[in-house]
Order: C-alpha cells, then structure tokens, then sequence
C-alpha cells in the first residue's frame, strides 16, 4: 500500500473569462442557438418549444 504523495491536481481555473454566456440554451429541451452581442437570451425563442432561451 504506497502512499500518494498527493497528486498534483490540474489548476482551477475553467476558461470562463467575462461572465457573458456564449450561448443560449433552451431550458426545455436544451436547443442551443448562437448567442448575438446585444441581444438578451430571453429575447430569443426556442424554433421548437417557443419558450425562452436562457444564457449558458
Ligand atoms: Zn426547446
């Protein structure tokens, strides 16, 4: 039985630079669209549900 000597994990840190969601998604049935700068996922509208779209 060896000891670990402590793995040496990967650095946090996920590529999640600004905070501004790259996507929206459909809460529903998890249809992704593009999100556009300047427009508001909530704008958008899933082609399939017709509910909102929420930024992923
Ligand atoms: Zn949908």
């Amino acid at each position: 039985m060896g000891r670990g000597r402590g793995m040496g994990g990967p650095p946090q840190g996920l590529g999640r630079e600004g905070g501004a969601p790259t996507k929206c998604v459909c809460p529903q049935c998890g249809y992704e669209a593009t999100k556009e700068r300047g427009t508001p996922c909530r704008s958008m509208k899933c082609p399939k549900c017709g509910v909102q779209l929420v930024g992923a």
